[in-house]
């Protein structure tokens, strides 16, 4: 075989096969295959797709490119969830923590910020200390001692999504389904869970802006779930402004921590709690939506959660003193503060230019090398519907670098829509969808 011939049955639209699909998986993890050649395929896949069964291929020798982890040994139903990429979305780091004090084991395979949306794995890490980089063996023992794990690709698990992802995110080759189907796909196969709740993200800032390209994204997921034994559920959630105030890795996560100390923003509570009942009715310890909803809420409202997280940090290595007083986190060098020019409402908050400034100013790659400034990003003072009068803050920007904050200053200004009339409200979770079919979510 020869990936030549590959790249170019790709670029000239014909269909790979399994064989194919395996060998270039195999040989860019062996280092046999270039960056640049990689590349030209990524690109070639993400103009031309891929069929149903080429992706599930694809999920297959991603998967099989590392160890599966088996969690037989972990008492219970194991359920993970994912998101498919938005702007200030922290809720993993909320609901893993919250699914383990309800009894629900979480193993969970994260990934890095990925194009313009943040990643878990870089949110934890601005955590000092703390490793997402477990062996098999550790992540194992961590679910059986704490309930939950939270870990990244390694060399041994999914390694070809660890070097794929770190690539497409440098190739402009994010948004394509069969990529994103295979990477998200492939990681919860090999983390051992037994039921999946997908967080599909539709919107401005999302990986694709329109409910019926998301709705194609989701059946997908759910297809390639239903193939490989693992239940998946999703629910489609708006992500036409960011989610909470904070986007940016530790501002995230200091946001976080807020909401597991319950002084959440009340969008990312009910995505929280949505995603969380999901995966309670998956895990059978509970029977209907509501109640799933309500121990959420109730959970999060014991501080049990927050005592949760606590421990995650712990076990995995990391600095527990910030969690219990983050004020003493470093703060980033130099700030900017954002003001109205008019009075009116917030007509809309332009999420995806939010997420590619706050990348900018440090919370995120242009490079596959490069490092994040944690401690950069935007906190949001105004949210959508809200009234607000000249003058008054719309956003507080962080950076270590004074040029790229005054470079942002008007870019961010224009990210907000201000209106003489409030906008009619958007709704947050606008479906619900798994293998038997779609349903609105009236919760
Ligand atoms: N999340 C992933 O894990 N992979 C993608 O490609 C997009 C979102």
């Amino acid at each position: 075989m020869n990936i030549i011939e590959i790249i170019e049955k790709k670029r000239d639209g014909q269909l790979l096969s399994a064989e194919e699909i395996k060998y270039f998986v195999d040989d860019y993890v062996a280092g046999k295959i270039p960056d640049y050649q990689m590349a030209a395929l990524l690109m070639a896949i993400y103009l031309n797709g891929m069929t149903f069964e080429e992706s599930a291929w694809l999920t297959r020798a991603m998967l099989n490119s590392g160890q599966r982890i088996d969690l037989q040994a972990i008492p219970g139903v194991k359920v993970d969830k994912h998101s498919t990429g938005g702007v200030g979305d922290k809720v993993s780091l909320v609901l893993a923590p919250l699914m383990a004090v309800l009894e629900v084991p979480v193993p969970m395979i994260s990934g890095r910020s990925l194009g313009h949306s943040g990643g878990t794995l870089d949110k934890l890490e601005a955590i000092p200390g703390f490793n997402t980089n477990l062996s098999a063996e550790e992540f194992i023992q961590e679910i059986k001692d704490i309930g939950v794990a939270l870990i990244g690709q390694t060399d041994t698990i999914v390694p070809a999504d660890k070097k794929i992802y770190a690539l497409r995110d440098s190739i402009a080759t994010v948004n394509s389904i069969p990529l994103i189907t295979a990477s998200i796909m492939s990681k919860k196969i090999a983390e051992g869970a037994n039921g999946l709740v997908l967080d599909v993200k539709v919107g401005n800032g999302a990986f694709f802006q329109t409910e019926s390209e998301a709705i194609e994204l989701a059946t997908r997921l759910i297809a390639i779930g239903k193939r490989s034994n693992l239940p998946t559920v999703a629910l489609l959630t708006a992500m036409n402004q960011p989610l909470g105030w904070a986007v940016g890795t530790w501002l995230e996560t200091r946001e976080a921590i807020a909401a597991l100390q319950g002084n959440a923003p009340p969008d990312l509570m009910m995505v929280t709690c949505a995603l969380g009942a999901l995966m309670l009715l998956l895990a059978k310890k509970t029977k209907t939506i509501p109640e799933g909803l309500e121990r959420c809420q109730q959970a999060i409202a014991s501080g049990k959660a927050f005592d949760k997280f606590l421990e995650i940090v712990k076990w995995q290595g990391g600095d527990t003193k910030v969690i219990l007083q983050p004020e003493t986190y470093p703060r980033a060098r130099y700030s900017l503060t954002i003001r109205s020019l008019k009075d009116g409402y917030i007509h809309s908050i332009d999420a995806l230019r939010i997420g590619r400034i706050s990348m900018r100013l440090g919370a995120g790659r242009s490079k596959k090398e490069e490092q994040i400034d944690y401690t950069s990003g935007i906190v949001l003072r105004k949210k959508q519907c809200e009234a607000l009068a000249a003058g008054e803050t719309l956003a507080v920007a962080y950076s270590n670098d004074k040029s790229l904050l005054s470079q942002a200053k008007d870019e961010i200004g224009r990210a907000f829509q201000i209106s003489q009339k409030p906008p009619p409200p958007e709704k947050l979770i606008l479906k619900m969808i798994d293998a038997e079919g779609m349903q609105d979510w009236n919760y």
